[in-house]
């Protein structure tokens, strides 16, 4: 029997229910999991997202796009499939997507993280036949300590930095762990300002309830007025522009899961380095898959063809790589709307 989810030219297809899951090319209908730029693109016909997630949507791709708001859990009927959406735990809007026809569950899961955050409910396990998870970070050497002892760091960075006159500059992607990090850092430690690729963003969070501390608009010269005493959140394409050098004094950080590699942050040319990702980690990826029960696991994103071994030697898991369009967001210099509104 064919799988319920399969993979075509334009992404990932669901035949007998005629829809797409964050199709790369232009289609008829796309369920989009997340309004990341790699998994929302734009030119569908009609959207189908997690109602979170509707207002990001516009805010990337235009408001003119036909986009339905779906509830988590809320059971909808595509040409006689029933699909609903849950839980991914990767940002705000964030989903994995269910698909049930005559018996055969596929669950498709976006990007994920099974660790608590601020800005969105947590993962929740959608048992099921075929599991199409990302892979990421994928090795075991990716393993995240909790985000207190994450965020107790880029606190006493900050500190550090007012005691002896520096800015703060935090480098993080504009959509998702920009927000995430702005609910948990220490906002009594001083002013926050935000460049405009992440200020864009920031009435969808406070409008589906999530708590943020209140944000100025990055102008040099207010920066520059604080001696040192403010935070500034910048996204990743800000990085060595003559915007920057407009701060005066600063200390640089650039927070991702990639900081796990020291290399990484020597690219970047960062001060330091916070390992903070809105991905499952090794053992948090292994943990979700088998808590699906799926008796077969396609990977997509990073290290899939790693993964999909040990899912077969250790597991013995029907476990092989997809080759998508997926990337990782922290590399993917941004979305063009984005450069746009700097
Ligand atoms: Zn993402
Ligand atoms: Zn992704």
């Amino acid at each position: 029997m064919a799988d319920l989810i399969e993979q075509r030219d334009k992404g990932l297809y669901c035949a007998v229910g005629d829809f797409w899951i964050d199709p790369w090319e232009p289609v008829e209908h796309a369920v989009i999991t997340h309004a990341h730029s790699d998994h929302a693109k734009a030119g569908h016909r009609r959207y189908l997202t997690m109602a979170d997630g509707v207002e990001l949507l516009r805010l990337r791709l235009g408001s003119d796009i036909t986009v339905r708001g779906a509830a988590y859990g809320e059971g909808i009927d595509i040409n006689g499939v029933q699909v609903s959406l849950h839980p991914a735990g990767h940002m705000l809007g964030s989903a994995q997507v269910r698909v049930e026809h005559k018996g055969q569950v596929a669950g498709v899961s976006g990007d994920y993280k099974v660790r608590p955050d601020p800005t969105c409910p947590t993962f929740e396990p959608v048992p099921c036949n075929l599991f199409i998870s990302e892979a990421t970070f994928a090795l075991p050497i990716y393993r995240w300590a909790d985000s207190s002892e994450v965020f107790a760091e880029i606190n006493a960075w900050w500190r550090g930095n007012q005691a002896v006159g520096k800015t703060s500059v935090l480098f993080t992607y504009a959509l998702g762990k920009a927000q995430r990090v702005l609910a948990e850092i220490d906002n009594s430690i001083g002013p926050i300002f935000a460049h405009g690729a992440l200020m864009r963003y920031e009435a969808a969070y406070t409008a589906a309830g999530v708590r943020q501390p209140p944000l100025t608009y990055c102008e040099a010269s207010a920066v520059r007025a604080q001696n040192g005493a403010a935070l500034v959140m910048a996204p990743p394409s800000a990085l060595g522009t003559p915007w920057m050098r407009k701060l005066g004094k600063v200390s640089t950080a650039f927070a991702s899961g990639w900081m796990t590699v020291r290399g990484r942050r020597r690219q970047r040319g960062v001060d330091r380095g916070f390992i903070l990702s809105d991905h499952a980690d090794w053992n948090g990826l292994i943990e979700a898959i088998t808590a699906t029960g799926a008796e077969k696991v396609l990977l997509t994103h990073g290290y899939s063809a790693a993964l999909a071994r040990w899912l077969r030697e250790m597991k013995g898991i029907d476990a092989a790589t997809l080759v998508t369009r997926y990337g990782d967001e922290d590399d993917d210099a941004d979305g063009s709307p984005e450069r746009a509104a700097s």
